[in-house]
């Protein structure tokens, strides 16, 4: 397997439309859209750059995975997703090399694209996401 291209970077932010403006009003990126994705809780607003896009990451519940991401580090940088063109293969690939898979089966993430997470054990501490579409 191969990672193709940095698919996006997920930042944590405590309020989103606040953190908008510094991404479009100071970089100058243009908003694509937001989404809510529930089984996350969290509210997702992507910024396309160059070929690959900012993906802002609020959370809609004090007990969802970026509230406690928050807590816990504050704001900042929460995950880095590569694209590969078969995330089934990639998480077998990974498996096989012995490192551990938060979701060992593809599930539907922002934009109807395939996401699984690496633990972050097996990737020097950095979340690691996979994402085919
Ligand atoms: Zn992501």
């Amino acid at each position: 397997m191969k990672a193709l291209k940095i698919d996006h970077i997920g930042i944590a932010v405590k309020d989103l439309n606040e953190t908008l403006k510094f991404y479009q009003d100071v970089l100058g990126l243009e908003l694509q859209g937001t989404e809510v994705v529930e089984d996350q809780k969290v509210k997702v607003a992507f910024l396309p750059v160059g070929d690959t896009e900012i993906e802002l990451l609020e959370s809609t519940s004090d007990d969802g995975p970026i509230a406690k991401f928050i807590e816990k580090n504050g704001e900042g940088i929460q995950h880095i997703a590569f694209k590969v063109d078969n995330i089934q293969e990639a998480i077998e690939y990974m498996q096989s090399k012995g490192l551990k898979m938060i979701d060992e089966k593809p599930r539907y993430g922002a934009g109807g694209a395939k996401i699984a997470f690496v633990h972050p054990k097996s990737s020097n501490r950095v979340l690691v996401e996979l994402s085919e579409r």
